[in-house]
């Protein structure tokens, strides 16, 4: 499979040639197309395998697509894609910045132990993709400086990982303000039961990608 077999528009595909990248990974090349096509997707893969780019690449070319070039209203996002940690959280990001980088899309981060102030301004201007753990996205929603109502796609990035630090019910919490009709996608490298759960209940009609 070569990346111009996927489906992926021209800006994108210019993005992942400056980045070196020659030939999709099984991820990226089972991943990409039924992600581009809008339907949900269970990925059980580790970090090392190009996972990041397998949602990241289609989920940029749907914001992007004929028809679909909508400006995000203020103290609104298009994409939400939670993560454990603030590290992954930053690296999602940035991913998404390098692919993007020939798309006119903002990206923020959201994520504990920095000062909640820039992240609310950029919030209130309204972001198209925003990457964020748990904890610090309920204390914007609370003091209602983001809605998600606004979604199209929602991302659960290391589902296990969430697990294990007791983000499972904040991960609920958040849910609950999404809309009904959205895209899910759904990463895990283990599939313990409550994870199986969380999934059945995220995802309808899910395409799955083990790698
Ligand atoms: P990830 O699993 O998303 O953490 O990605 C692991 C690493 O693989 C990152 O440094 C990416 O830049 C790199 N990568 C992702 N996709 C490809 C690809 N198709 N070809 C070469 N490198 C890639």
């Amino acid at each position: 499979t070569k990346f111009t077999d996927l489906g992926l528009s021209a800006p994108i595909l210019k993005a992942v040639t400056a980045e070196g990248y020659e030939t999709p990974t099984p991820i990226q090349a089972q991943a990409i197309p039924p992600v581009l096509t809008g339907r949900d997707l269970m990925g059980i893969a580790q970090t090392g395998t190009g996972k990041t780019a397998a949602f990241a690449l289609p989920i940029l070319n749907r914001l992007t697509e004929e028809g679909n070039h909508i400006k995000t209203p203020r103290g609104s996002c298009r994409v939400l894609i939670l993560s454990p940690t603030r590290e992954l959280a930053s690296q999602i990001a940035e991913s998404f910045r390098v692919y993007g980088k020939f798309l006119n899309l903002s990206v923020a981060t959201v994520f504990g132990g920095v000062s909640a102030g820039p992240q609310a301004k950029a919030l209130q201007r309204g972001v198209d993709i925003v990457v964020a753990t748990p904890g610090r996205l309920i204390d914007h929603l609370q003091n209602r400086v983001v809605r998600l109502d606004q979604v199209e796609i929602f991302v659960l990035d290391e589902a296990d990982q969430m697990l294990d630090m007791g983000f499972i019910q904040p991960i609920r919490r958040i849910v609950k303000t999404l809309p009904a009709k959205r895209q899910n996608l759904f990463f895990s490298a283990t599939m313990p039961r409550e994870i199986e759960t969380l999934a059945g209940e995220l995802l309808h009609d899910p395409a799955k990608v083990a790698v």
